[in-house]
């Protein structure tokens, strides 16, 4: 009886409080992005990009909340990731795998009625024979590649691609898309490059629908659509371009707890390598994250956390579990042990975080660990 008190004391002590680090993931937030997704592109669909756990966020609970709101297609980059996520969704829910196959999974892709992207002659033949061994019709995407050189059927294998459909197959083509590799910049010449290749796609491949844009492609207009778009960072709060509008919601948000807070005099050596010497009398607090949770070394001496408003410099460098900031600008005991300081929030974005590490926001966000107390409101 003690034993399970205790044990039911811990679990509630490590869910509500004392964790290091709380990662709260607004999943109305995530709904109303979609939302305004969909409406910059009705009557076109917009599918989700849930892959690497749905950038970070957990893709159970991110592509149960998307089908809430009418998404009816996922799109993965693995088949492992399609493996996971097939049980938490309905059945009219399709599920994408944009790397497609690697040889020896075809059978079990069939099985669960999971959908690959065919990049290549390679896969192509591959998948057609999974078709042709139980004489079924199998389902499968096209991707062509427009210039990113990257994935997807390649410039030369575009007429033995076509001689094969003409020949008939067993392979149901349910649309064609490609990727824009520049839609980030609504200024890049590679756009219009892309566009232009992909119309020449669509007059070699007639008939067949089209998938092109991701977040950026949302945002270069109507042209861009083709009839399934493939959203992903900007359903997470990304910013889509890099305009100076944020048109997306704030999903994420991560509040890291002090471990220690000390006062040093000048001269004072910080962290590894005693690559920070302090200047002055300096105020010093040690916070719970580290590069482990997404904190990338290369903010040794950059980057910030903010406590009310306040912003509070990263001196020294990151280490794998903590971090140590100077709290120097905030009154004497403000920020204490166990105080919590905001790492993602209403004084800093993703952007913001991302751009002091020379990053962009899909690496911050995929790297947060799973240290943190994760919260879905
Ligand atoms: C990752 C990915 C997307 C989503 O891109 P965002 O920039 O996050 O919107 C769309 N299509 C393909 C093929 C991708 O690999």
């Amino acid at each position: 009886m003690d034993s399970d008190i205790l044990v039911s004391r811990t679990r509630t002590a490590t869910t509500a409080q004392g964790a290091t680090g709380y990662l709260t993931i607004d999943l109305a937030a995530l709904g109303r992005n979609y939302r305004k997704l969909v409406s910059m592109l009705a009557p076109v669909r917009a599918g989700a990009v849930v892959k690497a756990d749905a950038y970070g966020l957990g893709a159970e609970r991110v592509a149960r909340t998307l089908y809430g709101e009418g998404c009816r297609h996922f799109f993965v980059a693995q088949f492992v990731e399609a493996l996971r996520l097939r049980p938490t969704l309905a059945h009219d829910a399709q599920i994408f795998v944009l790397n497609g196959l690697q040889p020896g999974n075809e059978l079990a892709c069939a099985e669960m009625g999971i959908v690959p992207v065919l990049n290549s002659l390679a896969q192509w033949r591959q998948w057609s024979a999974a078709a042709r061994i139980p004489k079924r019709r199998l389902p499968a995407v096209l991707q062509f590649d427009t210039g990113m050189s990257r994935l997807g059927f390649p410039k030369e294998e575009r007429a033995q691609l076509a001689a094969a459909l003409r020949d008939g197959t067993n392979v149901e083509i349910l649309f064609i898309m490609s990727h824009l590799a520049s839609a980030d910049d609504m200024d890049s010449e590679q756009n219009g490059e892309q566009f232009a290749e992909m119309s020449r796609i669509a007059d070699e491949f007639p008939g067949f629908d089209i998938s092109f844009a991701n977040s950026g492609g949302v945002f270069l207009g109507d042209a861009y659509h083709g009839v399934l778009a493939r959203p992903g960072i900007a359903l997470y709060g990304g910013a889509p371009n890099a305009g100076e509008k944020k048109p997306m919601e704030p999903v994420v948000s991560l509040d890291v707890s002090v471990v220690q807070t000390r006062t040093v005099p000048a001269g004072a050596k910080v962290g590894y390598g005693g690559a920070h010497v302090t200047q002055r009398e300096t105020r010093l607090a040690t916070i719970a994250a580290g590069y482990a949770d997404g904190l990338p070394r290369c903010l040794s001496d950059r980057g910030a956390v903010y406590f009310k408003g306040i912003r509070l410099p990263i001196v020294g460098r990151v280490s794998m579990d903590s971090a140590t900031v100077d709290i120097t600008a905030l009154p004497d005991g403000a920020l204490t042990f166990g105080s919590l300081v905001e790492v993602l929030g209403r004084h800093q974005t993703l952007e913001d975080i991302a751009r002091d590490a020379g990053t962009i926001s899909y690496e911050i966000l995929t790297g947060l660990g799973d240290r943190y107390d994760r919260q879905y409101r």
